[in-house]
């Protein structure tokens, strides 16, 4: 059945069932960009508001190569043979509908695409960073409640990606490669203060003893900066994706953060505060859309563009005067 002949409480009563069928075509649902999907969207994602679990969020990033599919593969299947359902979203500002998104190749996350307690999601193709974290944010309440217990948001392409999953996620999960140095320079700057967790991976064969010596470069800096999480020690640990070692160590350090965050509080408190923020994000978004698609702001903006670029008005003057164009027009 297509989306538009199923109704919001056929939706709501598929997905708390867990069909994964429905699942996936409420997400669709979400991330259209049709007027008319858009109410039905919400009114599905306020219902479900009220069965979102005690899932864990847990964001992924680490510059191409690091090995970020074959951590997911192996994370997501050790997950899953521990009994938890897993939940994999990504966020990729780049993809096009029409190339897909570099999730939905097949040769990805191969044993985990075919785990029946493991649900794979390509990122919303198409459209800015803020459109794409918007329908990524309601998907995760959507497989929260369709019973996912683990949520892993990957972060791809470039960007401030990065920036947008942290304040999504409870725990940040930094993946690297030997070699600290060098790959610092290759970071985006402050990108060194987001996670709560680095992981050196490919620490396996030949390159044990560099990882393990990137690792204590890696604690050594992080020492150097605040952590992110408030009364968590962010700190590095090796790993080896392809051959699954240290995959158990990373999630006991997850739960014990969970543990950890949710006695003090922290894990409640920044949950509110990233609902706030989103809300704040949504508004500046909504208005910011319909401020240049207004007919008088695109009829005069050209007129004040070309005023502040000759030098015959001043920025702010032409600023607040278009801005009057937009507030006297719409009331
Ligand atoms: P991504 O771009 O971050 O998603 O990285 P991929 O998961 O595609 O990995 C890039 C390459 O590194 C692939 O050829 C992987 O097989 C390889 N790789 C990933 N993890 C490991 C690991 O733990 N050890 C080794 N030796 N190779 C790895």
């Amino acid at each position: 059945r297509k989306k538009d002949d199923i109704s919001v409480n056929e939706f709501i009563e598929g997905i708390v069932k867990g069909n994964r069928v429905i699942l996936a075509q409420a997400i669709t649902l979400v991330e259209s960009n049709a007027k008319r999907h858009f109410e039905k969207a919400q009114q599905m994602i306020e219902a479900l508001l009220q069965k979102q679990g005690s899932a864990i969020r847990i964001g992924i990033t680490g510059v191409p190569g690091a090995g970020k599919s074959t951590f997911i593969d192996s994370f997501g299947t050790y997950l899953c043979n521990s009994g938890y359902r897993v939940a994999v979203l990504a966020v990729d500002p780049s993809s096009k509908i029409s190339k897909g998104s570099i999730m939905g190749d097949k040769t990805r996350m191969e044993r985990l695409s075919k785990n029946p307690h493991a649900f794979i999601r390509p990122s919303p193709s198409g459209g800015n960073l803020g459109g794409v974290s918007r329908k990524t944010r309601e998907t995760i309440v959507l497989c929260e409640a369709a019973g996912y217990d683990v949520i892993l948001v990957e972060t791809m392409g470039v960007g401030q990606g990065e920036f947008v999953v942290r304040d999504m996620v409870d725990f940040f999960l930094l993946l690297v490669l030997t070699g600290a140095g060098d790959e610092l320079q290759t970071m985006k700057k402050g990108i060194m203060e987001l996670p709560d967790l680095v992981v050196v991976n490919k620490a396996d064969g030949d390159n044990v003893v560099n990882a393990n010596k990137a690792m204590r470069e890696y604690n050594t800096i992080l020492h150097f900066l605040k952590p992110y999480t408030e009364g968590w020690t962010t700190r590095a640990v090796t790993a080896s994706a392809l051959k699954e070692t240290g995959i158990k160590n990373i999630w006991q350090l997850i739960q014990q953060f969970d543990c950890d965050t949710k006695k003090s509080n922290i894990f409640f408190e920044r949950r509110s505060e990233q609902q706030r923020n989103w809300f704040h994000e949504l508004v500046k978004q909504e208005l910011y859309r319909q401020f240049y698609d207004h007919p008088k702001i695109n009829q005069h903006v050209s007129y004040f563009e070309n005023a502040v670029m000759k030098g015959e008005k001043s920025v702010a003057a032409s600023a607040f005067d278009l801005l009057d164009l937009f507030v006297n027009n719409n009331s």
